[in-house]
């Protein structure tokens, strides 16, 4: 078995868990290498603590399967059969009692406990994603190589988005020619729904794109990442576009000086809470502490939000091997939005910066 499936094993070994159902795309493709979105069919991962795993999938994706180099058991079940009976009978023929059952709690629903609950009547559940956070926390260098790769890509879609900032021009006709370069280059997926925003909308830090149109004297937003071999990148950076007021650049000049002071503090040792309060410190003493209002960062990899959280209160260490994002802002309301955010991995003594598009102030004439 590979070693992420050796590892799930020796936790469940630890805690006594008879089977773990993993059914959610990211953790199947984490432990399989198998990626497949169902949408409302099932994909699962029967893992067990001695004997082979097995990955059930919607028949039509059995090759795929395969070809993704997955050589254990395949369940493939056809849409007028009864995935969970099929689950049932491979199961029994691997162990008898099964007391302790794991699922990802938080991403099964309760159709599915339900039918599972009816073939393990007497299991307890408990839930495998917090192990599964901490496995994944720490990437290898494969996974390292590909958000590598997925961050260059983001740089080039910044920059595809900046020489398309011209009079005029609305949110969604920059964004448009961001996605489709990128697609000329044959990336298929961004990591979430690409933002380009201007004006008032950049002051709104989960703003939609739509018809505002640039113009000068106003910030142009970009938050998007692409995603390589089912790994994310994330950046966001905010450009001028012509000359803009003093007020706008000390908000641009406050994100910056946060940024880099969290990428300073960022080290193994550190915690969570310490690196986000180094930025957050920054912004409060320039009079914008409320107008901070997340977190300083999340860690990525196969999904675009996972652990670590970089929260004021977390006191996770930090550790090398994390790839997290580092991303203050500050948005006045009808005045300006600024964000800044790299994508950074964490190395024996302090953090490689993957995201390496220019973050001083660019005026775009
Ligand atoms: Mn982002
Ligand atoms: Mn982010």
């Amino acid at each position: 078995m590979n070693q992420r499936l050796t590892n799930m094993s020796e936790w469940m070994y630890q805690n006594q868990v008879d089977i773990s159902i993993i059914t959610s795309t990211e953790n199947v493709f984490y432990l399989s290498g198998f990626y497949s979105d169902p949408h409302e069919r099932l994909l699962a991962l029967a893992v067990f603590q001695q004997e082979e795993p097995i990955l059930i999938c919607p028949a039509m994706e059995k090759e795929d399967a395969k070809a993704s180099g997955w050589s254990y058991e395949i369940i493939g079940y056809s849409d007028v059969e009864n995935p969970w009976e099929m689950v049932r009978k491979a199961i029994d023929k691997r162990v008898n009692n099964v007391s302790k059952l794991a699922v990802e709690k938080e991403h099964m629903n309760v159709e599915r406990y339900e039918a599972l609950s009816e073939l393990f009547p007497k299991a307890a559940f408990i839930s495998a994603e917090e192990n599964l956070r901490k496995l994944r926390m720490i990437k290898d260098e494969k996974e390292i190589s590909k958000i590598r790769e997925a961050c260059a890509l983001a740089d080039y879609a910044v920059e595809v988005g900046c020489s398309e900032i011209k009079e005029g021009k609305t949110e969604l006709e920059i964004l448009a020619v961001i996605e489709y370069e990128l697609k000329k280059k044959g990336i298929t997926k961004m990591s979430f729904d690409t933002m380009v925003l201007t004006g008032a909308n950049g002051a709104s830090p989960h703003g939609t794109p739509g018809l505002t149109k640039v113009k000068k004297g106003d910030f142009v937003l970009f938050d998007l990442g692409v995603v390589v071999d089912g790994y994310c990148s994330d950046i966001t950076r905010t450009v001028a576009y012509g000359e803009i007021n003093e007020k706008q650049k000390e908000i641009y000049d406050t994100v910056l000086k946060a940024q880099l002071a969290a990428i300073d503090a960022s080290k193994p040792g550190a915690s969570c809470s310490e690196v986000d309060l180094t930025a957050r410190n920054i912004i409060r003493e320039a009079g914008y502490g409320e107008y901070f209002p997340h977190r300083l960062g999340h860690g990525l990899g196969i999904g675009v939000h996972e652990y670590p959280s970089l929260t004021e209160t977390n006191p996770l260490m930090l550790e090398s091997g994390m790839v997290y994002t580092i991303e203050p802002g500050i948005y006045v309301p009808n005045t300006a939005g600024v964000r800044i955010e790299d994508d950074v991995f964490v190395t024996a003594n302090g953090v490689e910066i993957l995201t390496q598009f220019p973050k001083e102030l660019q005026i775009i004439k």
